[in-house]
């Protein structure tokens, strides 16, 4: 939708010729294709010249003129230049950071009288009166619901009539004033919950209450990490900060990873602090985010914003606190289009530089944020050790597949599996089964003693790649040392040794049949389409109308279904064997967190995990329940190997339509960079073909480079790195890319 920057961060030149000396973020009126609209200012090198950002659409044929100067820094000054130090962290223009950073459709409405808030009637109480003894029962009821300040609009809609009111404000103990009102999403005007009163805060438990108190002795600008399993209170501990940011004046952010738990965190938040809580995600309108972002431009009251990792960008001014809920979730990270940034990153920075508060929270931290604890760190610890309700998680039982198959059973499901999944109907009892997404590629494992090939020398899975000719051989993404493919297993002998990984889709086929007599649901990103499609269907599994809901990872995510006591992984080997330095830590955060999905209700619950590996380190982990050793051996391993978060990366995307078009500029691009990593002590893997190599009919490349933790990226800034790529091949910049 937007004026695209390009290569050179172009944008739109406009002549002010009537020298009303616009400045950087002023807004302004501007013609573009003839059509009136809103401009930014993003650059003012020549001041008759401003360079703006409009909308996307050719470049005018002549240059035209600023009309008119309409609001006078638009935005801040300090929210620019974080947008603009962000652009330059992620490799990217400024100008395509704004982009990013924008809602589409602010700068290209036609300015309309909507521009402009009505202003509406506030009541407030006068604190200074005294309050008579002979008020009516509805005069002492307003009062009541007028702690803190009401608008008028608010009341009358909760029924209170305007002669009350009235009655207040003649005695002085009631003022009004007229201030600019609320822009409220039409969501939020409807899911108001006006005419309930807000829900009191809840006694806080010791561990609870300690948290609060770390979070207070914060200096402005630091992180806390909230360590705590589902259920241990995490949420109304964000509840409790957020209310005392706000009587502070401040506003807050709360951010989550998936659009699906938007709704029940936006109810839980507004059910405290009614109409301050607004919505900002890609499930809301153009028109909705539009609305929030001139809501946080000039607010009337301080907000808090619940939203997905594009919400750490609205300019909220002063911002109390940033909250990341399940911190460790990889959807906080783009990564397409550039800029690929990762929404933790620029919350801790935009804190530091703020003087905000960050809360990360999660039942299973990264490894990053892990690491970066104090002492050696700059994050404080605190932790929520035990349920709000005193359940105990549930046990997690190891299927041995190998075992099945040295038994004769061939099937996708086990016996025992089988066994629990049958009995669930007549037990009223219902499941959740994961089917891990294939990995981006398969790697090569033996059914009969679960032997998987490593690297040698970075302790990944390699993965197959298949040549033209069907031709198959090994290759690590994270060094490039390659294998042939061997038939047979180098530890039993056994032939059983093939690659690994069925399509999702054949796989919910198979156990369509294999599990006849049971009501299946299926939950992935196919079925779960559109803003409450995780709503519905979870609306209609929790109904009661199938017995087991199969789905991909999105399954384990933050879902309360009490009749739910069943937990299975058909093939944890697919999660646990990805390609992928982080694979080991994220399986074992997934499995973790799908394990709280069973027994939430009155019944246990319990959980069935199938594998070739049960002696790998993350199924160890997992049935004990030993998350934090596990990342300190994890941190080891990655330590000794030099890899990442002791390392740094950056992977240099490229795709075009033509196969040896793509496959030569990335050849070029290696060749220009390769003596700027030499002499900065990167190193520079490739070009390769990507792990998907075709996307959507484009060939993609990749050059992975590695390098001394916490050092600058080997590349020249601004547009250098574009020059000189053919037409039709497209580069990326991704640096701590997520996936490796
Ligand atoms: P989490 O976010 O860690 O999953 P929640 O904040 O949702 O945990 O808390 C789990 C349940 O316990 C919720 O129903 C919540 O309302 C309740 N709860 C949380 N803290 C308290 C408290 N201090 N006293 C009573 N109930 C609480
Ligand atoms: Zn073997
Ligand atoms: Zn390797």
């Amino acid at each position: 939708m937007w004026l695209e920057a390009g290569r050179d961060g172009r944008s739109f030149t406009y002549l002010d010729r009537h020298g009303l000396g616009v400045g950087l973020g002023d807004l302004v009126l501007v013609r573009l294709r003839g059509r009136p609209m809103h401009g930014l200012v993003m650059e003012t090198r020549q001041p008759s010249l401003p360079k703006m950002l409009v909308r996307d659409a050719p470049a005018p044929r002549q240059l035209q003129e600023i009309e008119a100067l309409v609001q006078p820094a638009a935005i801040e000054p300090h929210w620019r230049e974080w947008i603009e130090a962000m652009a330059s962290r992620c490799h990217i223009s400024p100008f395509r950071m704004f982009k990013a950073a924008l809602p589409p459709g602010w700068l290209g409405q036609r300015p309309a009288s909507q521009t402009r808030p009505r202003k509406l009637w506030w009541l407030q109480l006068d604190s200074a009166q005294e309050r008579p003894s002979d008020l009516t029962t509805r005069q002492q009821e307003l009062i009541a619901a007028l702690d803190g300040g009401r608008w008028q609009r608010d009341l009358l809609a909760q029924g209170f009539g305007t002669a009350v009111i009235q009655g207040l404000l003649q005695r002085g103990l009631v003022q009004r004033d007229q201030r600019q009102a609320p822009l409220l999403t039409p969501g939020a005007i409807s899911r108001t919950t006006a005419l309930e009163p807000l829900e009191q805060p809840r006694a806080l438990t010791a561990e609870q209450h300690s948290v609060v108190e770390v979070f207070q002795c914060l200096d402005p600008g630091e992180a806390l990490l909230l360590w705590g399993v589902t259920g241990s209170g995490k949420t109304e501990v964000y509840l409790q900060l957020a209310a005392q940011e706000l009587a502070a004046g401040r506003h807050c952010l709360i951010l989550t990873p998936e659009i699906g738990l938007i709704p029940q965190l936006v109810d839980r938040f507004r059910r405290r602090f009614g109409s301050s809580v607004l919505e900002y995600h890609s499930g809301c309108s153009d028109r909705d985010r539009v609305r929030c972002w001139r809501e946080a431009l000039s607010p009337a009251a301080p907000l808090l914003v619940v939203g997905t990792r594009s919400a750490v960008f609205l300019p909220l001014t002063p911002l109390g606190l940033i909250v990341l809920d399940e911190e460790h979730d990889s959807s906080y990270k783009q990564e397409s289009p550039m800029p690929c940034y990762h929404a933790r990153d620029l919350a801790l920075d935009r804190a530091r530089r703020t003087g905000a508060k960050v809360v990360l929270g999660s039942a299973t931290p990264s490894l990053e944020t892990w690491k970066a604890l104090a002492p050696q760190g700059a994050i404080s610890l605190t932790r929520l050790t035990r349920r709000i309700s005193d359940q105990s998680l549930p046990p997690v039982h190891v299927i041995d597949m190998r075992a099945e198959l040295a038994d004769g059973h061939r099937r996708l499901i086990s016996r025992p599996l089988m066994d629990r999944l049958e009995a669930l109907p007549e037990a009223g009892e219902q499941a959740v089964v994961l089917v891990p997404r294939r990995g981006y590629s398969s790697f090569l494992s033996c059914r009969s003693c679960g032997e998987v090939v490593h690297c040698p020398h970075c302790d990944v899975a390699l993965t197959v790649h298949r040549g033209s000719a069907g031709h198959q051989w090994l290759r690590c993404h994270w060094c490039d040392h390659r294998a042939e493919v061997e038939s047979r297993c180098g530890e039993c002998g056994s032939s059983s040794f093939k690659p690994f990984g069925a399509g999702t889709q054949r796989v919910m086929e198979k156990l369509a049949e294999e599990l006849e007599g049971l009501r299946l649901l299926r939950f992935d990103r196919d079925t779960t389409g559109g803003r409450d499609g995780h709503r519905r269907l979870l609306e209609k599994f929790a109904a009661g109308e199938a017995d087991v809901l199969v789905g991909t990872q999105m399954l384990a995510k933050g879902m309360d279904l009490p009749r739910v006591t069943l937990a299975a992984v058909l093939a944890a080997d697919g999660l646990l064997h990805r390609p992928d330095l982080r694979a080991g830590e994220q399986s074992l955060q997934l499995l973790m967190q799908l394990a709280g999905r069973a027994g939430r209700g009155e019944r246990p619950g319990q959980v069935l995990v199938q594998t070739y590996c049960p002696d790998h380190p993350v199924i160890r982990h997992l049935v004990d329940g030993r998350y934090e050793e596990f990342l300190s051996l994890e941190a080891q391993l990655r330590r000794e190997a030099g890899l990442v978060p002791y390392s740094r990366a950056c992977l240099l995307r490229l795709s075009g339509d033509s196969a040896s078009k793509t496959a030569t500029a990335a050849a070029v691009l290696a060749e220009r960079i390769r003596p700027a990593c030499a002499g900065m002590g990167w190193s520079l893997v490739g070009p390769a073909p990507a792990p998907v190599a075709r996307v959507a009919g484009r060939c993609r490349w990749q050059l992975l480079l590695h390098g001394p933790e916490d050092s600058p990226l080997p590349l020249p800034q601004g547009a250098e790195l574009w020059q000189g790529l053919p037409r039709g091949v497209a580069l990326a910049v991704d640096p701590d890319p997520l996936n490796l």
